[in-house]
């Protein structure tokens, strides 16, 4: 069999729903604005790592790996769910995450696994803690721990980092056209760029003028990124770096730090439609949609659809966003005393 079959993890197509009041709140047209729920894709809390997955977690298995090994930040959407594939293919996961393991430093007060990491440990998955690296540094811890386990003979294969690679955006080539069946008058599609691998497949799919990318800060250069993975998938003629609608506006202080517009665009998403972004990927993106919208490079009148690519767990595992919401439960609640 060709390594260039998928195997399957998720259930096709996710749905595509509207998104009227949103819509209207942004400065849209009620039927303008609607939402790729790739945050139900089904495996393990969901999300756009699964279509990537797809790809690279089939491809270590007919290369007969049994353990698939990969890295990230310790809230890692692409760690939990490569965890989850695992499982499910029944393998073996290790992941090699940056930081110390939630309160076991000396000193350090006694912190409670949340998020992401709780299910990584519900998973069964091993964690490796590569302590306070840069991405240089967690490359080398990665290498080290693959190559232990080759000694061993668990059989790894390295998932790379956020699971981006030419051949796992094939995944997101796929869900272009999937879209493109739900909503064949696509004008843009606005999701988050983190390691590229999603906008990469999407570009390929529905070329550069319809995909807007929100960087998150999670690589240097993100436009070289996503055009080196087209270029992968389309060879010569793919779009340069600037040829490609990418903001870089929403990043903020850094990949992991809350920013004010990702707040509103997390509140006013979920009271208008009852929809729940993460505070680092999908808030991102609704924030640049909405800085879009009204620089008028999303207009009215054109059909807009967000990718949600999921990161709920990451949620609950952010320290920022959870006090935001303790102060909102604070805010709404009435004490009921007896007259
Ligand atoms: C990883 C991730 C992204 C970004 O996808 P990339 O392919 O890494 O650019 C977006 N949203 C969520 C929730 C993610 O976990």
């Amino acid at each position: 069999m060709s390594d260039e079959t998928p195997v399957r993890l998720g259930t096709w197509p996710t749905p595509l729903e509207p998104a009227p009041r949103l819509a209207r709140i942004v400065g849209l047209e009620p039927d303008d604005l609607w939402i790729k729920r790739d945050d139900l894709t089904g495996l393990a809390g969901g999300g756009n790592k699964v279509r990537k997955l797809e790809w690279t977690a089939g491809a270590a298995l007919r290369q007969g790996a049994r353990t698939l090994v990969t890295s990230g930040a310790p809230q890692s959407n692409h760690a939990r769910l490569t965890a989850a594939a695992a499982a499910r293919l029944g393998m073996d996961a290790v992941l090699v995450l940056k930081g110390s393991p939630p309160g076991v430093l000396k000193g350090s007060p006694p912190g409670a696994v949340s998020g992401n990491i709780a299910l990584d440990g519900i998973l069964g998955a091993r964690i490796v803690w590569a302590g306070d690296v840069d991405q240089a540094g967690l490359g080398a811890v990665l290498d080290e721990v693959a190559e232990e386990l080759r000694a061993q003979g668990a059989g790894p294969a390295v998932i790379p980092f956020g699971g981006s690679s030419v051949l796992a955006a094939r995944g997101y080539a796929e869900a272009g056209h999937e879209l493109l069946t739900q909503a064949p008058d696509l004008a843009t599609l606005v999701v988050a760029m983190g390691s590229g691998g999603t906008m990469a497949g999407l570009v390929h799919a529905l070329g550069a003028d319809r995909v807007l990318g929100v960087d998150v800060g999670a690589v240097t250069d993100p436009g070289q990124v996503v055009s080196d993975f087209v270029a992968g998938l389309a060879g010569p003629g793919a779009p340069a770096a600037h040829a490609l609608r990418l903001r870089r506006d929403q990043v903020g202080a850094g990949y992991a730090e809350l920013t004010d517009a990702v707040t509103d665009a997390l509140t006013v998403t979920a009271r208008a439609e009852g929809v729940v972004l993460d505070p680092v990927y999908t808030g991102r993106a609704m924030a640049g949609l909405i800085a879009a919208v009204a620089e008028g490079d999303v207009r009215p009148g054109q059909r807009t659809v967000f990718l949600h690519t999921g990161g709920l767990p990451g949620l609950f595992g952010h320290t920022a966003a959870m006090a935001r919401a303790q102060a909102a439960v604070t805010d709404s609640s009435t004490v009921h005393s007896r007259p």
